[in-house]
């Protein structure tokens, strides 16, 4: 039997986060392998071929592929091997090891071990099961994530006239694609009164092409037998149930949800790792260190990012880090970061290792609401670490704060608190 081979850190996943993590583990002196179930790597940036990626990184306008092939290159040039169409089929941790067994063609059912992981497999659309509609389930009912692929990389339209689903940015992106196609997009229809994709996906992807947007709006049943046929449409109230005789019905023969992103977190629950149910992705330290030692989780499938940029960087941090631990752990003293889900939606990370010696963190933090004239303020007791003025505060646009660990002294009497704080 051959022996099983050992590595410092495996990346799972080779979207942008993986990427960046195994290139940032390789730079610090690990040896690092790379494990991606699909042929390519680049992850959901594959199929986004529109332009607006690696503004803050690269300080240039790059087509999702563009930008993935740039961090593939640099991956390259450093010869970090990656095991392609491969597939995680269970980890074990046994003493300070992870025993993974694989899957792929060419090896059939085989096992590597590392000293470090990290979790860098992206996020899931929610579908039209975890959004409940009335009526039947024809088809033409696509995720926008589905039906981009089906344009952009099969060159297929799902669609001839369609309404969306929600205002996510990848249903906004889909409702311009569409159009360009040749679709017609009659409306993109969001329940909350408030968008939920980006200010300027708003402009450029519907105001631009004319696309109404719906606010307060939603589908409450969907006529078709084998095809989609129509929706109903309704208004809903404040609790965003509908309202009863604002019905009406629109021809359509397909319908794109746009209703949201998970983090992809099997494998994390698999080794009883602990979730947020606020980002649905791991808990972790500044390291992006998850709730077991030698885990580390970043991009996507820690917390869903807007921009690919905050997804490199946390890759580059998790693969870092996990350099380092694959080669000197030590005994974590986690304090827990105050927050509440009031202003809110999240904030990560949500713990402060304060025996590692990575003595900066970056909070990342969303509101919960739009709200104009807020303070967003950190403090360690009486004393304010952070504070942020946001003439205007979106839950679309994720905020960072930067931190200096090194003067702020930290434990469980002065945990580390965020608050929102009017005017
Ligand atoms: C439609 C759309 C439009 C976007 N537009 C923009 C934009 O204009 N500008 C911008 O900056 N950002 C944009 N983004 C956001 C950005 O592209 C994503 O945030 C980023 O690609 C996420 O990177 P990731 O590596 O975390 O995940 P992904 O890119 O999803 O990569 C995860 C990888 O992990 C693999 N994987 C999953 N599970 C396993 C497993 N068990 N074993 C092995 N491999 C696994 C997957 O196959 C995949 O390759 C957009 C995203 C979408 C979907």
């Amino acid at each position: 039997m051959s022996e099983i081979k050992t590595y410092d850190v495996i990346v799972l996943g080779a979207g942008p986060a993986g990427l960046a993590a195994g290139y940032a583990a390789k730079q610090a002196g690990a040896d690092v392998l790379i494990v991606e179930r699909e042929d390519r790597a680049g992850g959901i940036l594959k199929q986004c071929i529109h332009d607006g990626f690696g503004i803050i990184r690269f300080k240039q306008k790059l087509t999702g592929p563009e930008y993935a092939e740039r961090y593939i290159k640099m991956v390259n040039e450093l010869s970090i091997p990656m095991l392609m169409s491969t597939f995680v089929l269970g980890i074990q941790k046994n003493n300070e090891l992870f025993e993974l067994q694989l899957v792929n063609k060419k090896n059939g059912v085989f096992a590597l071990r590392a000293r470090a992981l990290v979790l860098a497999n992206g996020c899931r659309e929610r579908t039209s099961k975890q959004v409940f509609i009335h009526g039947s389930r024809p088809a033409g009912i696509y995720t926008a994530g589905t039906a981009q692929y089906f344009v952009n990389i099969m060159g297929m339209l799902p669609c001839k006239e369609c309404v969306i689903l929600g205002s996510g940015d990848i249903g906004l992106i889909m409702a311009r694609r569409l159009t360009l196609e040749g679709s017609k997009v009659l409306g993109v229809y969001e329940a909350k009164s408030t968008p939920s994709g980006l200010a300027r996906n708003i402009v450029q992807c519907l105001e631009d092409y004319n696309i109404p947007l719906y606010l307060s709006h939603t589908i409450t049943r969907i006529i078709g037998s084998g095809r989609v046929e129509a929706v109903e449409i309704s208004k809903v109230d404040e609790s965003m149930k509908p309202i009863s005789g604002t019905e009406q019905v629109v021809k359509c023969d397909g319908v794109i949800l746009s209703v949201g992103l998970v983090p992809e977190n099997e494998i994390a629950e698999s080794l009883d790792i602990k979730l947020d149910p606020n980002t649905k992705g791991p808990l972790v330290d500044q390291n992006f260190m998850t709730t077991m030692e030698g885990v580390f989780s970043c991009g996507n499938a820690l917390h869903v990012n807007d921009l690919v940029d905050y997804v490199s960087e946390s890759g580059e941090l998790a693969g870092l880090q996990a350099s380092r631990y694959a080669r000197n752990s030590h005994n974590r003293n986690l304090i827990e970061i105050k927050s509440n889900n009031r202003d809110f939606l999240y904030v990560v990370p949500q713990y402060i290792d304060t025996s590692s010696d990575n003595k900066s963190a970056v909070i990342y933090y969303r509101s919960r609401d739009v709200k104009q004239n807020v303070k967003v303020i950190i403090r360690c007791g009486y004393n304010i670490v952070y504070q942020n003025k946001h003439s205007v505060i979106r839950p679309p646009e994720m905020e960072k704060a930067e931190l200096d660990l090194s003067n702020i002294s930290i434990n469980q009497d002065c945990k580390l608190e965020i608050i929102m704080t009017e005017g």
